[in-house]
């Protein structure tokens, strides 16, 4: 049989640069499928493969956001068929034996597989990767429009969905670039009084199309006050990365309210205990989720008519599509289409 070759868009070292090449595609081992690539969000935590920032064993293809079709499947693989359409997210195998896979807390695993760090993620035309890591993703959701769900969607949608609220409460989404344009999606959809904070008064139109009730223009408004306003939130996610930005925020919860941490900031919070006593509010953070949650997400979607903005680039492009995430200057999300 003629050996099956493919692109990678791969990093050759830390912090080197990102390179296309055409190599030998591995066949799946037990338990593993193959996947050809049909699309690959390009996202921030790419990062961690391109600067090295977990040990990574280069050269290695980044990537988890990936979305494509079943091509062979590895001995003992029972779930999925050739032909399947199916996707990968962040969550790409866990051990088994540490404490949070034994209390079923996957995602938490602490010797979590991520694909594009601990095997050639998305940013190639075929991915390997275990049975367990993969969703099915609907047939009305193009793959370039499913890839930004498996990472910035399901981790928004995750985080509301478990954040304690209930419909009709207030849930409040701080920043609405690549994650809070889809969090105010979500939580409009799941039929919360939808509150919308970013900066500058030209955002109140959009956020009002993607489903929020209210729009607080967080350079003119002070964000907590604004929130009290409407009674306080239930839920505040945070999506931005920007330590003053949350602190200013989290004043606006109601009682029993949670602030959910999704984006990473460089510093530390200011948080005033008082109420987080009396009130029984909450400071947390949330991962995103499993593979089945991914599925969640992209079926929600699918129902609801929930969908990223994208900006589309082909794989042999991959080097300016991540200068382009990274400039800051893409508003939501970047996505490579492999044109399979
Ligand atoms: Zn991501
Ligand atoms: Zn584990």
């Amino acid at each position: 049989m003629a050996t099956l070759t493919g692109r990678y868009a791969q990093v050759v070292k830390k912090g080197g640069p990102i390179e296309v090449v055409t190599r030998e595609v591995p066949d799946p081992k037990p338990g593993e499928v193959r996947v050809r690539v049909q699309a690959c969000g390009v996202c921030h935590s790419d990062s961690v493969t391109k600067e090295g920032m977990y040990p990574i064993a280069f050269p290695r293809a980044p990537g988890h956001e990936v979305v494509g079709l079943v091509d062979a499947i590895g001995a003992g693989v029972t779930q999925w068929k050739a032909g399947q359409r199916v996707g990968l997210g962040w969550y790409g195998g866990h051990c088994g034996k540490c404490e949070p896979c034994r209390r079923g807390d996957l995602v938490a695993c602490q010797n979590l597989r991520i694909p594009g760090v601990s095997y050639d993620g998305g940013y190639a035309d075929y991915v390997v990767a275990p049975e367990a890591a993969l969703a099915a993703v609907p047939e009305s959701l193009s793959g370039a429009e499913a890839g930004p769900l498996l990472c910035a969607g399901i981790t928004t949608f995750n985080a509301i969905r478990n954040s304690g609220a209930r419909p009709p409460d207030t849930v409040a989404i701080l920043g609405m670039g690549g994650l809070g344009h889809l969090g105010v999606q979500f939580a409009a959809k799941m039929g919360f009084n939808t509150v919308a904070i970013a900066r500058g008064a030209d955002n109140a139109d959009f956020a009002h199309k993607l489903g929020a009730r209210h729009y607080i223009d967080s350079t003119k408004e002070d964000v907590a006050q604004a929130l009290q306003k409407l009674g306080g939130a239930k839920t505040i996610l945070a999506t931005v990365t920007n330590a003053d930005a949350m602190s200013a925020a989290i004043g606006g919860l109601g009682y029993r309210g949670r602030f959910v941490i999704v984006g990473v900031p460089g510093e530390a919070l200011k948080v005033n205990v008082l109420p987080l006593i009396f009130a029984r509010q909450t400071v947390a953070g949330w991962p995103s989720g499993t593979s089945i949650d991914s599925e969640d997400t992209l079926k929600f979607s699918a129902l609801t008519g929930v969908k990223p903005l994208i900006e589309t680039y082909p794989l042999d492009k991959a080097r300016e599509a991540y200068d382009r995430m990274m400039s800051g200057k893409a508003r939501f999300r970047v996505v490579m289409v492999m044109g399979a």
